[in-house]
């Protein structure tokens, strides 16, 4: 019996398969990391393809069933356990260490599918791709550009670490059993150096949280509620001018280059208060 908590709705259609693993542009010299395996449909392919595959799964009832799968293919290891609490870093050196390159390739469980994705991207693995089937909703708001109501703090956190492309939107009918939602393959390639510069990612992402957490007020209105007080709105109100950004215009109209003059600009400015 299948684990609806686990996310497990496991792909019948070797075409989406093979669509998945072709995304990431695999040869014998590349290792994959393949999050939540199943019973191995995808493993198979990945491993037709790569040099080495790993493989986590988190249900542990799973693994006689892919240890019979992937016999085959001796370069394919399974590993038990919770993605978010494994240390990648030994993963990869046990792992990965004679590998060209190394691309995340996943049909990921839906209920887990950001802070997978941030641990991934936070985590500044060596990665090249990371091309996972997710929520199209979800995969629609990573690849969002300013403006549009998909735009939000997950684009930005995504493409401050990547390139982001919809590789193909798929309906429930590929999946035993069937989501609720339509579904997309997403392909991620990964930025050797983040997109934009920041002298402080932490105060960054913090300034992009703020300037979203509510979407109709306006930049200064949100900046007010999140990082100054009543008494530093004239520096506020500054520090936008220096950056040539007009106070009332609203959080979704910024794109990833105005953040990072927005954060590096506040930091300045705290720097000279102390
Ligand atoms: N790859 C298979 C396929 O495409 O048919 C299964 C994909 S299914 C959507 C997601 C898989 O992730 C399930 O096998 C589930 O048990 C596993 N899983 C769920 N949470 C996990 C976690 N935190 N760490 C590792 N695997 C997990």
């Amino acid at each position: 019996t299948l684990k609806k908590s686990l996310g497990q709705n496991f792909l019948t259609d070797l075409n989406i398969l093979n669509k998945i693993a072709s995304a990431a542009k695999l040869d014998d010299t590349k290792g994959v990391l393949e999050i939540g395996p199943g019973i191995g449909a995808l493993t198979q392919q990945l491993a037709k393809a790569a040099g080495k595959v790993v493989a986590v799964e988190i249900d542990g009832r799973l693994l006689p069933i892919l240890e019979e799968t992937l016999q085959p293919y001796p370069h394919a290891t399974v590993v038990h356990g919770d993605v978010l609490k494994l240390d990648l870093d030994e993963l990869w050196a046990r792992h990965f260490a004679g590998c060209s390159g190394v691309s995340v390739v996943a049909n990921l469980p839906y209920y887990v599918t950001t802070p997978i994705m941030m641990k991934l991207l936070e985590q500044k693995l060596p990665l090249e791709y990371i091309v996972v089937m997710i929520q199209r909703e979800v995969a629609e708001r990573m690849a969002a550009k300013p403006g549009g109501k998909e735009y939000g703090s997950l684009s930005i956190a995504v493409q401050y670490y990547a390139e982001p492309d919809v590789v193909a939107i798929v309906p429930p009918t590929v999946f035993i059993p069937q989501p609720n939602v339509d579904s997309a393959v997403i392909r991620l390639k990964l930025r050797q150096t983040p997109a934009v510069h920041v002298e402080d990612e932490a105060l960054f992402f913090e300034v992009v949280h703020a300037c979203f957490a509510q979407r109709r007020k306006t930049l200064s209105n949100n900046l007010l509620a999140g990082l100054f007080d009543k008494a530093s709105k004239p520096a506020m109100e500054s520090i936008l001018a220096e950056c040539g950004i007009d106070p009332v215009r609203r959080g979704e109209t910024l794109g990833i280059d105005e953040y990072a003059r927005l954060a590096n600009a506040i930091l300045a400015y705290r720097k000279q208060l102390r």
